[in-house]
Order: structure tokens, then C-alpha cells, then sequence
């Protein structure tokens, strides 16, 4: 597991996830910044899919993009804890690795899902996907992964927690 700071259309990898809604049809954040990047065929490929439910992901083409595939998840909006965000968030994490294992790929960048417009504490969020991808991991060593952290108080965190 590694930890930089970053634009992740702009990092090198296998594939990258994007923190999608479930719609699929694109938003603001890493989601219009992968789309921006990427050009209309990710969005055509989206609307193909149809949907996607939160705590799932699909693949789809990295169109411009120098990826073998973008695997758009969808994350849980935070209501306060008592909606099973931990679980959803996980999933969504989880989801998202077994799409890579399956496809064979060697390397996955992950955003910090829902800590945008989703309002997911940020702490908690790292502890969540930190775990997550370790747990994975142990099972499957293949995987490199990477979590690339757009603001500063994310990658501190990350660092942090990355380091003990
Ligand atoms: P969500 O709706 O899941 O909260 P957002 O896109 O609003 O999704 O935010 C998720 C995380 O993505 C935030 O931590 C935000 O700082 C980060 N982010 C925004 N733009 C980019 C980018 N280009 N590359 C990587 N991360 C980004």
C-alpha cells in the first residue's frame, strides 16, 4: 500500500476508481475530473450499465485515459453512522479490488471515497478503506495499491495511519 498526493487521473496504474453516484452519469470531484479526463466514451459506457447501487462497482473503459479500465463505485453519503455507512464503505472498497483481482491487474488507485460531497468523516473513512485493501491484501498479495489523496488533510491522515 502507498500513499501520494495527487490527481489520480494523472497517476500511474493499472486502473483507478472513481468515487461515482449511483446513477453513473457523473457529478462534481474526482467523478467530473475522471470524466473531464477521460472524455465521452467512460460517460456512454456508464450510461450502457445504467446504474450502479452504493456499496457496488462496475468497470468501464478509461477512454483517454492511460488505464486498462476506470472501476466506478459508489460510496455511502454520511447520515451520522446509524445507516450502515462503515459497512457501505467497505463494500464499496471491496467491490472495487475483487473487479481489479478478477481483470487481472497489477496496480489500483483508489480515491478517498465519499469524504467529498459525501460527508464522510475523514478519520474514520482512512481506517475503513486503510483495513479493507489489508485485509484483501493478505489474501491475495498480487495487488499493489495506492491511495491518492487530493487534500491535505486526507493525505496526513493517510500518512499517518499508513505508518504504523
Ligand atoms: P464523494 O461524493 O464520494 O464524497 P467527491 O468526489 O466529492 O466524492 O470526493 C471524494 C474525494 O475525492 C475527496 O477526498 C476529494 O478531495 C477527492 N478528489 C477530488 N478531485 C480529485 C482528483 N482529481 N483526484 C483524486 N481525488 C480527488
Amino acid at each position: 500500500m502507498e500513499v501520494i498526493k495527487g490527481d489520480i487521473t494523472r497517476v500511474e496504474a493499472d486502473a483507478i476508481v472513481n468515487a461515482a453516484n449511483s446513477s453513473l452519469l457523473g457529478g462534481g470531484g474526482v467523478d467530473g475530473a475522471i470524466h473531464r479526463a477521460g472524455g465521452p466514451q467512460i460517460l456512454a459506457a456508464c450510461k450502457k450499465i445504467g446504474g450502479c447501487e452504493t456499496g457496488q462497482a462496475v468497470i468501464t473503459t478509461a477512454g483517454n485515459l492511460p488505464f486498462k479500465g476506470v472501476i466506478h463505485t459508489v460510496g455511502p453519503v454520511w447520515r451520522g453512522g446509524n445507516s450502515g455507512e462503515s459497512e457501505l464503505l467497505a463494500s464499496a472498497y471491496l467491490a472495487s479490488l475483487r473487479i481489479a483481482k478478477e481483470k487481472g491487474f497489477q496496480s489500483l488507485a483508489f480515491p478517498n471515497i465519499s469524504t467529498g460531497v459525501y460527508g464522510f468523516p475523514k478519520e474514520l473513512a482512512a481506517k475503513i478503506a486503510i483495513q479493507t485493501v489489508q485485509d484483501f491484501l493478505r489474501s491475495d498479495p498480487g495487488l499493489s495499491v495506492m491511495f491518492v489523496c487530493f487534500d491535505e488533510e486526507n493525505f496526513l491522515i493517510y500518512k499517518e495511519m499508513i505508518q504504523r
